[in-house]
């Protein structure tokens, strides 16, 4: 049970008539960071909206830590999301963009205080701390996006494309600092992507999605040397 950081089963999800998500299973480690990989369309955002509870299943199971959460309220999940598009609060200083979630669950002020400070030192985003987000550099938003997710301390962190909306060389970068947030902090991350670079320079293990399935989950290096399929080796750029 504690080995089990996320668990679906069978997992189905319709939109109206049309299934998208076909019956996906997955053991998704305690502590891993685990990518899902695949092109647009695939279903890597419905199934992590799945896992956040921001979308129903429409069948099928989903377990956090052991627990089944398929009924269970975003808030009461354990987890916290980063999205691609930073969705700050404009009028708000960066502290108090931090802090506002917190506030919000009625968080004693010591510990909001505390919990900010710490976010902000991990992310090294201490001389912005009472700035506006419109005073900020995308990558600069984009930490601020990720500590509003840190000070909720949830056991699993989930990401959809945080990168996308950066340019290449701060991509890299930011890329190098979320594999250190994860070193440092050692939750479970599940990490949207569809760049095969990131997939494999941040995976403990890829999951590879086609047309709402799974076509293999495995290590980096399995699913790049050892692919089951042409459609994984053509994805990964797997030397076949
Ligand atoms: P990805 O994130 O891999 O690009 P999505 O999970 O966004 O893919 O989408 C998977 C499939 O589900 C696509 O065919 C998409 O058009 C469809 N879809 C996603 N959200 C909705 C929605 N709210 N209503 C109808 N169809 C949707
Ligand atoms: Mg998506």
């Amino acid at each position: 049970m504690s080995d089990s950081g996320v668990q679906l089963t069978e997992v189905r999800k319709s939109f109206g008539s049309m299934e998208v998500i076909h019956g996906v299973n997955l053991t998704i480690p305690d502590g891993a960071f685990v990518v899902f990989v695949g092109p647009s369309g695939c279903g890597k955002s419905t199934l992590l909206r799945m896992i956040a509870g921001l979308e129903e299943v429409t069948d099928g199971e989903i377990a956090i830590k052991g627990r089944e959460v398929t009924d269970v309220d975003p808030s009461q999940r354990g987890i916290a999301m980063v999205f691609q598009s930073y969705a700050l609060y404009p009028h708000m200083t960066v502290r108090d963009n931090l802090a506002f979630g917190l506030k919000m669950q009625r968080t004693e002020k010591a510990v909001i205080d505390e919990r900010v400070a710490a976010a902000a030192a991990i992310l090294k985003i201490e001389p912005l701390m009472d700035r506006r987000p419109g005073q900020l550099s995308g990558g600069q938003r984009q930490r601020v996006a990720i500590g509003r997710a840190i000070v909720r301390q949830p056991e699993v962190f989930l990401f959809d494309e945080p990168l996308s909306n950066l340019d290449a060389e701060l991509r890299v970068s930011m890329r190098v600092e979320i594999a250190r947030l994860h070193r440092e902090l050692g939750n479970t991350m599940i990490y949207v992507t569809h760049d095969q670079t990131e997939a494999m320079t941040l995976a403990d293990v890829i999951v590879v999605l086609r047309d709402g399935r799974v076509e293999q989950s495995g290590s980096p290096r399995t699913v790049y040397e050892d692919p089951d399929n042409a459609f994984v080796a053509g994805f990964i750029g797997s030397p076949r």
